[in-house]
């Protein structure tokens, strides 16, 4: 049996299903979706594989358009996968309103994902990220100290390259 899942409730169908078993929704209309939509809905999918590899094919398109549905994304997963490639990927896309986001992610989510959170930061850059890599280079745990330092030493190195 193929699983299909409801474009607006996740909800799993059968590929013989034309409307939704859950919520009565068409099933057909998640064909014909453009490729960056799919991906963002693939954000919330609750198969565990999926939505990891949705946020990193975000990241490697420097999806501009994907940087809020990222930070949603992260605001509401546990999921260690899925966290880890959301935060790499709004490092990837560079825009400044993932900060706040990357900054509640560094302070306070798994270690991984809080390591990633100050490479991202380091790839944003800017005064305000400045100061949060700085405050994390007090850190108790000694990876987040190494990668706030090494983040804002990346940082320092461009700028010396633009002067
Ligand atoms: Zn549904």
């Amino acid at each position: 049996m193929i699983v299909v899942y409801c474009p607006q409730c996740y909800g799993m169908n059968t590929e013989k299903d034309e409307t939704c078993r859950h919520c009565g929704g068409l099933l057909l209309e998640a064909g014909g979706k453009p490729y960056l939509e799919k991906l963002i809905w693939a954000l919330k999918h609750p198969e565990p594989t999926v939505s990891p590899r949705a946020a990193w094919v975000l990241g490697e398109r420097r999806e501009s358009q994907a940087v809020e549905p990222l930070i949603s994304a992260i605001d509401g997963a546990s999921d260690m996968a899925l966290l880890e490639e959301a935060v790499v990927a709004l490092g990837k896309i560079g825009d400044p309103r993932a900060i706040p986001c990357l900054e509640r992610a560094l302070r306070d989510s798994y270690l991984s994902v809080r390591q990633r959170a100050a490479w991202a930061l380091g790839r944003i850059g800017g005064p305000v990220v400045i100061e949060v890599l700085t405050s994390a280079v007090d850190d108790p745990n000694q990876t987040v100290r190494e990668a706030a330092l090494a983040a804002l030493s990346s940082l320092s190195n461009r700028t010396g390259h633009q002067s």
